[in-house]
């Protein structure tokens, strides 16, 4: 029984790492034309209203997205200016930060006519708002499994494949189960680049995925996080984001660390990123 809602959590300071990373990838693979189908496994709503009940009781985007928008003009790093842009190109009234966007919206924002988004979702009510959502002609929505959908649909038709596996890890099966994924589909489509993000929290089960796909024999694997608390911090869930990048293209580790390293001073005092090689070419 699924539970989790990304609308509790919208905008936080994982999101910020998820979709700043998401948005450069897309950014490189935006520079050839050659087509490209995006495939996001876990894409929840799609946009999320800030004033929403859900967004309210915890306001996390107040120590993640919050802070960026609200510097975003004193901001010197091309890849933060593009994307608080396209954050503001959303917003009813450009001025005021009023939605947060999800990946589905990331994705269909910078979708060309050549290339082709699939989208899963597997919670009913998560579905048919993202079903409400309008997105770009090329987008299409499954109400169905992601994982599963993942290897389904490989090989695609386009010669480019980008990936992003998003899950709530609910179930702790699940850092497995997204290790398996990714290994299978790494057979059927071996240039794809795949985002995995995950959360760190106190109990550590993010080292299952990391330390199985290290042996996974999969290649060309690196790793980002960004931590807004230490580990020891018990008074908090999760204190931080993690997001591995399989075939990350040439580049994107400078450009994230430029971005964060404005990102970082802007999220509190004890905030830090790291970024490193998990698996080398
Ligand atoms: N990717 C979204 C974003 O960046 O805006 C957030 C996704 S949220 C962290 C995870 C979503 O995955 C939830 O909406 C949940 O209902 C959905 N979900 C959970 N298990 C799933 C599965 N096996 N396949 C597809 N969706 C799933």
């Amino acid at each position: 029984m699924l539970s989790y809602q990304h609308a509790y959590h919208a905008g936080n300071f994982a999101d910020v790492h998820k979709h700043l990373t998401l948005f450069a990838v897309v950014d490189y693979l935006l520079r050839k034309k050659s087509p490209v189908t995006y495939i996001d496994t876990h894409a929840g709503r799609g946009v999320y209203p800030l004033a929403a009940k859900e967004s309210q009781r915890l306001q996390e985007h107040r120590e993640g997205v919050e802070p960026l928008w609200h510097a975003k003009r004193t901001l010197n790093t091309p890849l933060l200016r593009q994307w608080c842009d396209a954050l503001a190109s959303l917003q009813p009234s450009p001025a005021l930060l009023t939605h947060y966007p999800g990946s589905p919206w990331w994705l269909h924002q910078r979708l060309r006519e050549q290339d082709a988004l699939q989208l899963f979702e597997l919670h009913p009510g998560e579905h048919r708002y993202l079903e409400d959502q309008v997105l770009s002609a090329s987008a299409t929505r499954t109400y169905g499994d992601g994982l599963a959908g993942l290897t389904q649909r490989l090989p695609v038709a386009t010669p480019r494949l980008c990936v992003l596996i998003d899950p709530s890890y609910e179930r702790k099966e699940e850092y497995h189960e997204v290790k398996d994924a990714v290994a299978q589909a790494m057979k059927k489509a071996r240039h794809a680049i795949v985002m995995i993000w995950y959360p760190l929290l106190p109990a550590g089960h993010h080292h299952t995925l990391i330390e199985g796909l290290a042996a996974s024999g999969i290649r060309n694997i690196w790793r980002s996080e960004l931590c807004l608390r230490s580990p020891g911090d018990q008074r908090h869930g999760m204190y931080g984001s993690g997001m591995l990048v399989i075939n990350p293209p040439w580049g994107l580790d400078e450009r994230l660390a430029a971005a964060m390293r404005e990102v970082v001073p802007l999220l509190g005092a004890a905030t830090h990123y790291h970024g490193e090689w998990l698996v080398g070419e």
